[in-house]
């Protein structure tokens, strides 16, 4: 069968929302991709530091709280010193750590890398990303296949598209590789 692979390239990790007091309502903040790390005695606390999109207000996420320096690996605790770009994304995209934190990850921002579609045959969507997020699985189909709501939901009535492992396709968010079948192409073809 036809192979399809859409990578999901973040251009930008998930803003975080939760209550500025300065603005006085729930408010976007953005990853500034920089660390703070305070030493105590011997303990170590790590942040990832975010503003406020509208009022530049930082808040702190918590990593780390009074942690043993010797218990991170070294080249990790060196990644929290200088601000390595790829360490502070990996936390940014932590929608668990977020949510640890007591607030709630909004979408990233994304592109997709794909390979081009044969409509002619069925084929194997493979959808894959770095990182699982809050970007719903509808939402990408309807994008790159160009589907109004209804036309998606007379697809997945036909079962034209279907998950290998069952997800419902309505719902379903991303996680780091989604496995479709698409068939009768013909019929998403002219939907198109
Ligand atoms: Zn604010």
């Amino acid at each position: 069968m036809q192979i399809v692979n859409w990578d999901i390239v973040y251009t930008s990790p998930p803003p975080v929302i939760r209550y500025c007091s300065k603005c006085g309502k729930k408010s976007e903040y953005i990853s500034t991709s920089l660390f703070r790390v305070n030493a105590q005695r011997r303990y170590l606390d790590i942040w990832l530091i975010y503003k406020c999109s509208d009022c530049d207000s930082t808040w702190n996420m918590s990593i780390y709280t009074r942690i043993n320096p010797k218990s991170i690996a070294p080249d990790i605790l060196e990644g929290f010193l200088v601000n390595n770009t790829e360490l502070a994304e990996k936390y940014a995209m932590d929608i668990g750590l977020i949510q640890r934190n007591g607030a709630q990850a909004g979408l990233p921002k994304y592109k997709i890398l794909k390979s081009s579609i044969d409509f002619t045959v069925p084929f194997e969507l493979h959808i894959k990303s770095p990182f699982p997020s809050r970007l719903k699985v509808s939402s990408i189909l309807r994008e790159i296949l160009n589907l109004s709501q209804k036309s998606f939901e007379q697809i997945l009535e036909n079962q034209l598209i279907k998950s290998v492992n069952r997800l419902d396709l309505r719902k379903c968010r991303v996680q780091d590789e989604i496995v479709l079948i698409i068939t009768e192409c013909t019929d998403i073809k002219n939907a198109l």
